[in-house]
């Protein structure tokens, strides 16, 4: 592995290389709050489970987290209802974009992967009829990954979902009529935009999601915030479905486990090693990052770190 002062600089200047594609992206606009981000900012942050943190560009700049929080939402699932909770969510890649509603018919209302929205919003309702205070019980878990008590959610974010969130509520309601939803869908889906709207750093993720590159066990307090297996099980499903329908070719040009959001942020797991989070606000096709792949693909390039 490289020494610690090389990753710094190798950081800066993947940071440089991957600007020109700034423009070749769109923020994303179906969330009317996101839609004010500025384009042309990038972060990336490299946390090691040996303690380093490695920073290039913006990286204590706050973004919406979307569809990353669907990591956490899941491990906090599989803590509540065990294997029980393959009975309600599926293992496989969808192939199809994240909100797509198509599969959930022909599948009788059980969602590809955890990691789309439809299978996102059933492990919200597991964590809203299992959590007297499901939002509360969120933001701790959070809280205490990242060993920072400031994380919070962001009203304007969380209230521009739920005026837009038609899509959603609409996965939710057909789910609902196959009997896989249990709580009511309007408390579904406050949980599932408030973890949306997280708002959080690239340092912060980073140092969050250590413990999936270290069997389950966060470095920092030798926490075991899931088990080995589940960690493993977690990263499985990132690497087969976190990118979503552009996972294949993920995994083909970088080859981690990893997972994206519509803010902009993109984190990918190295088994033993650490967590790569970059982030930039424009997107492409696929609701991907366009300079946060850039980046950690060259990352991953650069230290060789592809699992295959
Ligand atoms: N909150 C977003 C939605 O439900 C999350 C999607 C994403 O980040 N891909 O549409």
């Amino acid at each position: 592995m490289k020494q610690p002062h090389a990753i710094t600089s190798i950081l800066q200047q993947l940071l440089q290389q991957s600007q020109p594609l700034y423009r070749e992206g769109k923020v994303a606009n179906y969330i009317p709050a996101l839609a004010n981000v500025a384009p042309e900012q990038a972060a990336i942050a490299v946390a090691t489970i040996d303690g380093q943190l490695h920073t290039a560009g913006a990286a204590d700049t706050a973004f919406s987290l979307q569809s990353v929080s669907k990591v956490f939402g899941l491990v906090m699932a599989m803590n509540r209802l065990g294997d029980d909770l393959w009975h309600r969510v599926n293992m496989e890649p969808s192939g199809l974009p994240f909100n797509s509603i198509v599969q959930l018919e022909w599948e009788k209302g059980i969602p590809r992967n955890p990691v789309i929205n439809a299978g996102a919003i059933v492990v919200s309702d597991v964590l809203v009829s299992h959590y007297s205070a499901s939002k509360n019980a969120f933001l701790t878990f959070i809280r205490r990954l990242a060993n920072n008590e400031h994380i919070y959610a962001d009203q304007a974010v969380y209230l521009s979902e739920l005026e837009h969130g038609n899509r959603n509520a609409a996965l939710a309601y057909l789910m609902k009529s196959f009997g896989n939803i249990e709580a009511e869908v309007p408390q579904v889906l406050a949980h599932y935009f408030h973890q949306c709207a997280t708002s959080m750093n690239c340092q912060q993720l980073a140092t969050s999601l250590l413990f999936l590159a270290n069997r389950g066990v966060q470095p920092h307090n030798n926490e075991q915030v899931c088990s080995r297996r589940d960690a493993h099980r977690v990263n499985a499903i990132l690497s087969t479905s976190g990118m979503y329908d552009q996972s294949g070719e993920f995994a083909f040009k970088v080859g981690l486990p990893a997972k994206s959001g519509v803010g902009g942020a993109i984190v990918a797991i190295v088994p033993q090693f650490g967590v790569i989070t970059a982030w930039s606000p424009a997107l492409n096709k696929f609701g991907n990052s366009v300079v946060g792949m850039k980046l950690i693909s060259l990352f991953a390039e650069e230290l060789g770190l592809s699992l295959f």
